[in-house]
């Protein structure tokens, strides 16, 4: 199937998640026949999605076009950019996946959880690679980020470059090797056709810290704390966690690592070569009453305040080894995503009521910087890149606005940049851009074992069973002569407290039982759906007018005697 919204001569680019999100990121560019992805990740949703664990992108666009797909390119391996792998592998037919250095690690570990699904070829890139399709060719820019081995993605076509930039913050002391910001220069020279650029600190104005000034801020940190130190950061940041290793060795600790996904990192970290420590580094957490406080580091998931994380459980003396005491020092190496300030304040609440020290990033410690450019850094890549055409993405709405005008700031014409929603397809022509239409996109939810995909439907149930409670009324019919036998019985869990609303729940029975009554006067057939259907009705209508609360109702309908 062609895309019937591209003329032949149009390349198309569009997004299918990371445009008005941070998260989920997935964008297409279409040209002479061929789909290229670019990136397959998860979304991790906020306190509105209850109980889903993630988002991914829908990806019925790419299932009705599989025949066309020529691959997934990776940028880099973080969960907003490969988490969606398994996902999209299990519905749509991707010949190759090209990934470079720890992205393949984390990818191949990935994959190796789930049995029942064909893995293609991982191809493993290297900067200096460039694949030939027809008319395209594909080549890569290294660029820095919290993450080894994130690269930009050059689609060379005969109109000029297409670059994404992944993402990136510009660092000129990274930890690991440098960016090749000349090839961006040299791209520039040949000519940039059109640039997606990663606009998630578009708004931030001031300096963000060279990673390489956040682990010397560390080891002064470590060299000054005389306890034990607990720890969090973001399992995926594996810059952070070899900063943490080396100030414990520097300052003659042990570290014991706690929470799921901090151990899956720094096993796939340290078998793909890119954490290294030496032999007798870490210690086992049952162990570390072993050694004393001083001489211990304990490395923690749950910087966001997480209350299944492990270093809620440590803070709410809850955790199986490892309980929060007077004379620890607790570091949070992260900064709060937004919407978890409160739970992050929850657990520092619970340490320094045991009379824990704590120590947030802030002006006093650095001991976290971001990954993605401020202002400064994202109008450096819009000047070395000089595109003709710019899409800002990877980020909420306001970021890709306010992205737009650093690119107004720095020359490229307002006409030539479009802000675009998940699904716009951006046509680019020898006569221009423009939104050329949509293409299906959404959201798509996960729940627990990821098997089935979860609907609005669910979502809305748990809202309302979260915020409104659950009533329950139990009829018991005698299914011969079709009366009701007991009166109703009310149960509600979260709506009304039962005790001191007797009147309240016995005069709801008594109107169930006369509305029950009538029903089956008028019509003795009634089918049971129909009847469940019409009491809920019934109890919503009765239930707003006394509460003004719309509680989840459940009838229930026993047949007496009819049951065997
Ligand atoms: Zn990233
Ligand atoms: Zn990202």
């Amino acid at each position: 199937m062609k895309n019937s919204l591209l003329k032949s001569d149009e390349i198309g680019i569009f997004a299918l998640g990371g445009l008005g999100e941070v998260g989920k990121n997935m964008y297409v560019i279409e040209a002479y026949d061929q789909i290229f992805i670019i990136d397959a990740g998860i979304l991790f949703p906020d306190a509105r999605l209850l109980g889903i664990d993630y988002v991914i992108p829908d990806f019925t666009y790419l299932e009705q076009n599989q025949d066309r797909i020529v691959g997934l390119f990776i940028t880099h391996g973080h969960e907003d950019h490969i988490g969606g792998i398994p996902y999209l592998l299990k519905r749509v037919k991707i010949p190759k996946i090209y990934a470079s250095g720890f992205a393949v690690s984390l990818i191949e570990a990935k994959l190796g959880e789930y049995k029942d699904i064909k893995i293609p070829k991982i191809e493993e890139y290297r900067s200096h690679y460039t694949y030939k399709f027809k008319q395209i060719e594909v080549s890569f820019v290294r660029l820095n980020h919290s993450i080894p081995d994130m690269h930009g993605i050059a689609f060379k076509t005969p109109h000029g470059y297409i670059f994404h930039t992944g993402d990136f913050k510009i660092d000129l002391t990274p930890v690991g090797p440098a960016a090749e910001y000349e090839k961006l220069a040299t791209m520039s020279k040949e000519g940039v056709l059109a640039l997606l650029s990663d606009s998630t600190n578009a708004e931030r104005n001031e300096p963000i810290q060279s990673e390489k000034a956040i682990g010397e801020s560390i080891i002064d940190l470590f060299s000054n704390i005389k306890g034990r130190i607990i720890i969090a950061t973001f399992a995926s940041n594996i810059y952070r966690m070899q900063q943490i290793i080396d100030a414990s060795l520097f300052s003659g600790r042990k570290v014991a690592v706690i929470g799921r996904s901090m151990e899956n990192s720094i096993e796939i970290g340290i078998q793909s070569g890119y954490i290294k420590a030496p032999s007798g580094t870490f210690i086992d957490p049952n162990e570390i009453n072993k050694f004393k406080p001083e001489e211990l580091t304990i490395l923690s998931t749950g910087s966001q305040g997480e209350p299944l994380a492990a270093l809620s459980r440590i803070a709410t003396g809850s955790h199986r080894f490892i309980k929060a005491m007077p004379g620890d020092t607790v570091i949070f190496s992260s900064s709060p995503i937004p919407g978890n300030q409160e739970s992050i304040n929850r657990t520092i609440n619970s340490l320094f009521r045991i009379g824990a020290e704590v120590i947030t990033h802030g002006p006093l410690a650095d001991t976290h910087t971001s990954g993605h450019g401020n202002q400064s850094d994202l109008k450096l890549m819009l000047s070395l890149t000089r595109p003709k055409y710019f899409l800002p993405v990877h980020g909420e709405h306001r970021m890709l606005k306010f992205h737009r005008d650093l690119a107004i700031d720095v020359g490229v014409d307002t006409n030539n940049i479009l802000i675009m929603d998940n699904g716009d397809v951006a046509a680019i022509s020898k006569e221009g851009i423009k939104k050329a239409g949509t293409v299906q996109a959404g959201d798509v939810y996960i729940d627990g074992s990821g098997i089935g995909d979860i609907s609005n439907n669910i979502i809305w149930e748990r809202r309302s069973l979260s915020e409104d409670g659950l009533f329950t009324v139990i009829i018991t019919v005698d299914c011969q002569s079709r009366v009701i036998i007991t009166d109703p019985t009310i149960i509600s869990r979260g709506f009304i407290y039962m005790k001191g609303n007797e009147a309240l729940t016995e005069s709801l029975a008594t109107q169930i039982k006369e509305f029950v009554s009538k029903k089956f006067e008028e019509d003795n057939q009634i089918h049971e759906n129909e009847l469940k259907n019409n009491i809920t009705d019934f109890l919503q209508d009765r239930i707003y007018d006394i509460t003004q609360r719309r509680p989840m109702i459940i009838p229930v309908i026993r047949n007496l005697r009819c049951e065997i």
